[in-house]
């Protein structure tokens, strides 16, 4: 026989009250409608964490209430920080300065700051991004990007998931979420004696940002590891990409060609097995190598991308510019590719570091410098 009680979900009232935010977006909701749904939500027989979500939006749903009565409907949209604190509370934040979450600790604030600590998670920030139609930023480890000193409209979503899954054999692989830090994956694969990662120990950043920007360095790159990408667009949800459809070439991708966009959730790494001494003792030797090169101070790695045949480090000392500093930010004194902040720099004295060195050299050796980091936030112009 069939059981004729009706489903729990049908007896409590958190779908109406969702329901008055979610048309709150467009229209005016009236407030009897909201009273009559709080009603309900308070005599339905709810678990803790429905109590928890009911109490959060009836607090919002007061919020746009506020300063209406029973006749009048309210008129105050549902902000879209607010529809994502419904669904993912204290890990949404407001105004959050984004200089801490960058390498170069530059930069202003993100309206709404989201961190997720799962690819579950950035799937369902994500679904409440596009439905709310509000622009977004991913953020990894911060460590190619130069962030406004006007900051980031909308969503900036950093991104913590850091599932990692070793499947060994004679094909040893991993498979980890794209928020996993690159360095601390690369020091993992060496003490299991697992090789191939041994170029990534020095470079700063996330698995998903250096997957995006075929980093490499010490003659590795992403594009000789990866097997496939799994990675999320609004159109098509997930999708697994192989490394071909990635059209990898040098610090680029498919996405950060801008021919594509999506999200990338997770990757699958190919590896080799060898001892864990020897997988160590390349690593130690990189990063020695990096602290002979590379100069001290918080930067964002290497500015410009090398010119075929050439380096834009090379070409930057040529010009004369090493050591030109623009308010606290300095062209290094090393390496003319590192620019250097010296403290409480504004994003806009590295911004005209990077045309002066840019015009310099397209004049002095008529080769126009390629940005490798790339320019977030609001970079408008006032007139
Ligand atoms: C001191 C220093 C040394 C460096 N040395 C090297 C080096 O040797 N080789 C090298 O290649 N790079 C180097 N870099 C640059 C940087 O480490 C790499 O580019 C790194 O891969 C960036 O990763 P991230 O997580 O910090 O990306 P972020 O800076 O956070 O983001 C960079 C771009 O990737 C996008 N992105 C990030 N995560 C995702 C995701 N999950 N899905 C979609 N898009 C995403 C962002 O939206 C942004 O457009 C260096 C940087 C520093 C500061």
């Amino acid at each position: 026989m069939l059981d004729e009680k009706p489903a729990r979900h049908e007896v409590i009232a958190l779908p109406p009250l969702k329901m008055v935010l979610v048309h709150a977006k467009d229209k005016p909701v009236n407030k009897a409608e909201v009273q009559s749904a709080i009603k309900k939500v308070s005599s339905a027989p709810v678990t803790r964490e429905e109590k928890v979500e009911a109490q959060s939006l009836i607090k919002i749903i007061e919020h746009l209430t506020k300063g209406t009565n029973d006749e009048k409907p309210m008129t105050t949209p549902a902000r879209p920080v607010d529809v994502l604190r419904l669904h993912f509370a204290d890990a949404v934040q407001e105004n959050i300065s984004l200089a801490p979450y960058t390498s170069a600790r530059i930069g202003g604030p993100a309206d709404i700051f989201v961190m997720v600590k799962s690819a579950n998670e950035l799937m369902g920030v994500m679904k409440v991004i596009w439905e709310q139609a509000v622009p977004y930023t991913i953020l990894g480890g911060g460590s190619n990007v130069l962030v406004s000193d006007k900051g980031v409209r909308g969503v900036v979503v950093l991104n913590r998931a850091k599932e990692v899954l070793f499947e060994s054999g004679a094909q040893p692989t991993v498979w980890c979420e794209a928020g996993v830090i690159f360095s601390n994956l690369a020091n993992r694969c060496a003490s299991k004696g697992l090789a191939g990662l041994e170029w990534a120990a020095t470079v700063p950043g996330t698995v998903g940002g250096a997957v995006y920007g075929n980093a490499g360095a010490f003659g590795g790159d992403v594009s000789q590891n990866l097997i496939w990408a799994d990675v999320l667009t609004k159109k098509n949800g997930v999708e697994r990409y192989s490394v071909e459809q990635m059209r990898y070439a040098y610090r680029t991708s498919v996405f950060k060609s801008g021919n594509e966009s999506a999200i990338i959730l997770s990757a699958m790494l190919r590896l080799k097995n060898a001892s864990a001494e020897e997988v160590s003792a390349k690593i130690i030797e990189f990063s020695e190598r990096r602290k002979a090169a590379q100069p001290p101070g918080a930067s964002m790695g290497s500015m410009f991308k090398n010119p075929v045949g050439d380096y834009a480090g090379r070409l930057i000392e040529a010009a004369g510019l090493k050591g030109t500093r623009i308010g606290n930010a300095e062209i290094s004194t090393l390496h003319g590719n590192f620019f250097i902040n010296h403290g409480e720099t504004r994003a806009e004295d590295v911004h005209a570091l990077i045309r002066l060195a840019q015009e310099t050299v397209a004049k002095k050796f008529n080769v126009n410098l390629e940005l490798e980091v790339e320019l977030i936030g609001d970079w408008s112009v006032e007139r």
